[in-house]
């Protein structure tokens, strides 16, 4: 019988950990009459409610349930690559724990592992649980992403997915702490097949990820899989300075044949100010890789586990 560890990371979650908990005991029969067993880890990132004594009571009468603690809040990133690198099962399935990703789904996944998949992507056939301004930016962080990375992600996939232990095991060796899953998670290859899904609306509580979390996830993302950023005042800086050749050849030209003495204050300070602006986005476009680097070359650990409990009839 082939086992699914499902990860679950949770950061301030007590109003939902029950109801997703007696979820996961409903579909683990399901998943029993497929001929599947199943566990939950769970991956508490320094919550400050009460989600840590919730599990830990919890965890001591269920099953086939465990749980990692952090000493802080790391963030979900580092939430989901512990869990990665703790879940003991064939397969692996991460999940939110405010029942956004359904659990009926994974039946649907594990037909398409069946067929001979390693990965498969659960896609949100609409956006429509979503606030306007977080649909449009989603758009247009898969729109520029995909423009400038050589890594393509699929639009509105999260990180609901079902992964074989093999590609689990890819992942965590990936050497960075800086990171971004969702990419990680995707350059890592193998037989992706993807499904759809309309997603729900959270269960309890609000969303984690409020518009600067949403923001610095975005630049990490990009900043992660492309130098285009980067790259691309070399070309930009090649071209303002041709610009600039010409333009400085009219105004000899004009002064030594025809004596029009070079035009005054206007175009200057609209050069001035239009270049000084240039590059401080140049620069600011450095500092952001500059600044990952240098986190980068720290080496500290991307989490401290304080505690690890076990369900003990397991
Ligand atoms: N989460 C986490 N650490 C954080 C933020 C979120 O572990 O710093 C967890 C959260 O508890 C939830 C999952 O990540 O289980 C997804 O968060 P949320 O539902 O707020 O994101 P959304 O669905 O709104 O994108
Ligand atoms: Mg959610």
């Amino acid at each position: 019988m082939k086992e699914i560890a499902i990860i679950v990371p949770v950061f301030n979650e007590e109003l939902n950990i029950p109801a997703f908990l007696k979820e996961f005991l409903k579909f683990e029969n399901v998943l029993l009459a497929r001929n599947y067993s199943a566990n939950v880890l769970f991956v508490n990132d320094g919550s400050t409610d009460g989600t840590e004594e919730i599990l830990t009571e919890l965890i001591k009468t269920t099953p086939h349930c465990e749980a990692l603690f952090f000493s802080r809040n790391f963030g979900k990133e580092a939430a989901l690559f512990a869990g990665l690198e703790h879940a003991k099962g064939d397969l692996v399935v991460p999940m939110d724990v405010d029942l956004q990703d359904p659990f009926h789904l994974i039946l649907d996944m594990l037909s398409a592992y069946e067929k001979g998949a390693d990965v498969v992507l659960a896609q949100r056939s609409n956006r429509d649980t979503d606030s306007f301004f977080k649909r449009f930016s989603a758009q247009w962080f898969y729109k520029l992403n995909n423009k400038m990375s050589a890594l393509k992600l699929q639009e509105n996939v999260g990180d609901f997915r079902l992964m074989t232990q093999q590609v689990v095991q890819e992942i965590v060796q990936l050497q960075e702490n800086q990171l971004f899953m969702k990419g990680l998670m995707s350059w890592v290859g193998f037989k992706t097949t993807t499904i759809h899904y309309a997603r729900p609306a959270r269960l309890k509580g609000t969303t984690k990820f409020n518009y600067r979390k949403l923001w610095n996830l975005a630049l990490d993302g990009i900043t992660s899989f492309s130098t285009l950023p980067l790259k691309v005042w070399t070309y930009f800086g090649t071209f303002i300075a041709l610009i600039s050749f010409l333009y400085g050849l009219k105004i000899i030209i004009e002064k030594l044949f025809f004596g029009i003495a070079a035009s005054g204050y206007a175009s200057l300070m609209v050069a001035v100010l239009f270049f000084g602006g240039v590059q401080l986005i140049g620069i600011g476009v450095l500092g952001e890789y500059l600044g990952r680097t240098y986190l980068e070359t720290k080496r500290r650990p991307r989490y401290i586990l304080k505690n690890q409990l076990k369900n003990n009839n397991k």
